[in-house]
This record gives structure tokens, sequence and C-alpha cells, in this order.
């Protein structure tokens, strides 16, 4: 099923919550909605669901227009972050139950339970009450319920907000496991952008209801359009510096030029923002840096030490190997990769 998005806006009393939001998801697609809390990620996907009434714009499904329609003709099936499911009814009556709503005949319904309780792996479950579940437990029962009906479209809000951290990341990956399985167009809401990053075929970055950038996980890391985007993603931040724009580069507060390609040449701006992502600042020699500075300290991320150091008040971080062997207290000699340098327009 594609969707269409067109003009959309929500307004609560002064607060603009959606503000004129354009975007298409293809047939099949996975795409997160990926943002700071209240940008209006939790808005969008209730229009969509048909659980809150735009102020203006339109949504369409295949061509046909349906934010007229209600909820329950919309062919969606939705899972709740705190998963919603009937305390008083056991798994598989919870399972049965849109399916009663939709007067399908007990014969076909018990089938159809059967086939979802197979997929989702939880079989064994259906004579338990919500109570008795663990919450990936329960997350399963959700994911069930919403695709008992074989919905064409599936809008999952926080999905995985109330799981521990593995489990999370365990989850994220059966998700996407089922949605490719299903090739069922997916629209999945999330703060944690390793998560959107990891399940996605495109994010839509919001930042005050306002669409930031729409485009693939690797695009939206490597070349994100402003210095929004630019902040939110990334486990560990990007490095921000400040520079001048010159004939002969950038250069940067302690007078050391940071020479760039064609592809900057037609800023017209005197200030410009420089960002590097911690993978891009390489140690090197004095005669090569742009950088010289005192490390802070140095953190044992996974395989790699994350290097700190300060310039000014501004934190700058990079990650070195252990064998280089850099100590808190060292001085160090960096310099850019200058083909992963983001410019940006200064706030
Ligand atoms: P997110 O899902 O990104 O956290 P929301 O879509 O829930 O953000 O909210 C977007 C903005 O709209 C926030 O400023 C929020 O406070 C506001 N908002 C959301 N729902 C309501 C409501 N029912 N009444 C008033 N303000 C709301």
């Amino acid at each position: 099923m594609q969707i269409k998005i067109r003009s959309l806006a929500k307004k609560f009393k002064d607060v603009v919550a959606v503000d004129n939001l354009n975007i298409d998801i293809e047939d099949g697609e996975l795409v997160t909605f990926l943002g700071p809390s209240g940008c209006g990620k939790s808005t969008t996907l209730f229009m969509i669901a048909g659980l809150i009434n735009q102020d203006e714009g339109s949504i369409f499904f295949e061509n046909q227009r349906i934010d007229n329609l209600k909820t329950e003709d919309r062919n969606i099936g939705m899972v709740f972050q705190n998963y919603a499911l009937y305390p008083h009814l056991t798994v598989l009556k919870n399972i049965l139950f849109p399916l009663e709503m939709m007067k399908i005949n007990k014969k076909e319904a018990l089938k159809r339970a059967e086939e979802v309780l197979e997929l989702l792996q939880i079989q064994e479950l259906g004579k338990r009450k919500p109570s008795q579940l663990s919450g990936g437990q329960q997350q399963r029962v959700a994911i069930a319920r919403a695709l008992v009906k074989k919905p064409k479209v599936l809008l999952m809000d926080e999905p995985l907000s109330n799981l521990d951290a593995k489990l999370r990341i365990e989850t994220r990956e059966e998700i996407r496991k089922l949605q490719q399985h299903l090739s069922i167009t997916t629209i999945f809401v999330t703060h944690d952008q390793d998560e959107a990053a990891s399940i996605s075929d495109r994010i839509l970055v919001l930042d005050n209801g306002k669409l930031q950038q729409y485009g693939n996980p690797r695009e939206i890391y490597e070349e994100p359009s402003n210095l929004f985007t630019a902040k939110f993603m990334g486990s560990t931040p990007i490095n921000i510096f400040d520079g001048t724009y010159t004939n002969d580069g950038i250069l940067l507060k302690d007078n050391k030029i940071v020479s760039y390609g064609e592809k900057f040449s037609d800023l017209e701006i005197n200030k410009v923002t420089l960002g590097v992502r911690p993978e891009n600042l390489i140690v090197c020699k004095k005669e090569e840096s742009s950088i010289s500075a005192k490390v802070k300290h140095v953190d044992m991320i996974g395989k790699d030490n994350l290097v700190v150091f300060y310039i000014g008040e501004e934190k700058y971080r990079f990650f070195a190997s252990p064998s280089d062997d850099i100590k808190s207290g060292d001085t160090i000699f960096l310099k850019f990769d200058k083909e992963k340098i983001m410019l940006f327009h200064p706030n």
C-alpha cells in the first residue's frame, strides 16, 4: 500500500504539532518517524490512523483519500507503546477480538489467530492473560493482534520503549524480518536514532512539527541536510567547528585552514559551521594537522577508545585504536577526513 501525505497540519491551541508535512511512502517500505520528544511524530501517526483529525491537508492510501474515513475503515493495524492489551482476556481472545468486531465467522477467525500466533512464535501463550506475560511477550501479542486483520498498513508507536536494551535490539530485528516477510507498508515511531537507522528503509526526521530530512539511513547520517539532523543522528555526537570561508579553504579559530573540495566552492556565505563525525577525525603528524589539543579523558567503547578533548567550552570526540596508546593529558594532532567534512549555515 502506497501512502501519500499532502500539506498535513495540526495545531493544539498555540502549539503547532505538525506543520505542512508532505511525504510519500512506497508499497512495502518501512519508514521511521524520528525526532525528539514533542516534535510531532505521534500526532502525525495518529492522523494517519484516524485517531486525531487534521486541521489541514490530506492522506491518501493508493490514491484513495482516507482521511475522512473512520479508523476501522482504513485497513490499518496499530501497535502502541503500552501494548494496550485487554487485561481480562486471554492472549487468544485478545487476538480474536478485532476479528469478532469485523464479524468474521468463528472457524475462519480461529484459523487466522492460529496463523499469527505461529508467525510470532507465541503458540504456547494462547491461554495466558496479559499479566502472566513478560514485556517482550506482551509486545508480540500486540503485534499479532495488529496483524490478524491482515491490514495493508502497520503503524507502530514507540513499540520498543518498554523493553530492556538487549531485548529492544533483538525485537527490532524481528520486527524488521517480519515486516519484510509480509511486505507490509509500515510506519514506525521512535526517538532513538540507532533504532531508526537499523530498522528503516527511509527515515523522516522531524523537529518542531517540520520535516528536516527524508531519506535512507546512510544519507541521513552521511549527508544531513542541516545542523539539526547532523546533531540528532549518530550514537556519538558529531564534532562542530565554527569557521570562516576564505579563498584558500575554511579558516578555523586557531588559524588553521581546512582545505575543501570543489563541492563546497558554491558557498557564498562568510561564516560557516563545519561538522565532522568522530570517526572522521584522524590522528596525524603535527605538520599535517588542523587541530592540536590536550586529551581530557579516554573511554573504552567496544573495541575502540573514545578520546575526548575540549577547545574552549566545546567538547570534541574521536575514535582511536587502543594500540595508539592515547592517555589523558597527552597532546594530540588531528586532521579531517576531507571527503567527510559537512558544511552548514551557522545558526
Ligand atoms: P512526539 O510524538 O514527537 O513526542 P507529539 O506528536 O506527541 O510529539 O506532540 C507534538 C506537540 O503537540 C507537542 O508539543 C505536544 O505537547 C503537543 N500535543 C500533542 N497532543 C496534544 C494534545 N492532545 N493536547 C495538547 N497538546 C498536544
